[in-house]
């Protein structure tokens, strides 16, 4: 198992599915939570093996790679809370504490703030644990990419962006799939000359052949490298949407 320890919160990866990760937080305090159980088994196989129960489940949006774990889950620990988008609570099984953009939870001694990301769904949500300035992006951010349009528009997902965008650069990002190295190529074609995207892509390539994780990346680190997040206007980021898809 890999934790990835930062001064306030250790968090652990959970690989499920072909290419998902859920995520298990430990604050120094003690709080445990666990982010977007897409599988129970696994989740619950490493909390059995760090000798945690989780306090609380985050569910960054309502599809079944991300949420399907949660019910299962929700009959092994009780006392549990469910935490996900108020948009899409009868989507996603149990949710005890619906959140809205801008809503504030109390994690520890952390406060996990709400972002709403619409987009790739339109209730997407990402979690910013503010004391620990890390930040779970779903579906919506990804390294070196962007989430695919299911139900938002572009629109949307640039202002979502945008969001994101105003976080401090030294935000730890954590997404919701391993997709890094696949959508490497892409930015590569676009922006050609970048070397710090050469030098993150050679980073990632050491990384994966590892066995390792290419997250937690960074905010500053997308701004300098994923050509989605560094576009300027709607105009730019629809014109790559269209080059991605073509
Ligand atoms: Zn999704
Ligand atoms: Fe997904």
């Amino acid at each position: 198992m890999i934790t990835y320890s930062s001064s306030d919160m250790d968090v652990t990866f959970v690989p499920v599915h072909q290419d998902n990760y859920a995520f298990i937080l430990r604050t120094k305090c003690g709080v445990v939570g666990v982010v977007d159980p897409g599988e129970a088994t696994p989740v619950i196989r490493a909390l059995k093996k760090m000798e945690l129960e989780p306090d609380y489940i985050f569910v960054t949006h309502h599809h079944w790679d991300h949420a399907d774990g949660v019910a299962e889950l929700k009959t092994h620990y009780l006392s549990c809370k469910v935490v996900a988008p108020d948009a899409e609570k009868h989507k996603i099984a149990a949710v005890d504490i619906p959140l809205k953009d801008g809503g504030v939870l109390e994690f520890g001694s952390q406060h996990v703030r709400t972002i709403a990301t619409p987009g790739h769904t339109l209730g997407s949500l990402c979690y910013y644990f503010e004391e620990g300035n890390t930040v779970f992006t779903g579906d919506t951010l990804f390294s070196l990419s962007c989430g695919h349009l299911f139900e938002g528009t572009v629109e949307q997902m640039f202002s979502s962006f945008e969001k994101l965008k105003a976080l401090p650069d030294e935000t730890l990002v954590y997404c919701g799939h391993e997709y890094t190295r696949s959508c490497a190529g892409f930015c590569l074609r676009v922006d050609p000359e970048n070397e710090d995207l050469k030098e993150r892509i050679a980073q990632v390539k050491d990384l994966r052949d590892k066995g390792f994780p290419s997250l937690p990346s960074t905010i500053g680190m997308e701004k300098k490298t994923n050509v989605f997040f560094m576009a300027k206007n709607v105009g730019e980021f629809a014109a790559l949407l269209r080059k991605k898809n073509s």
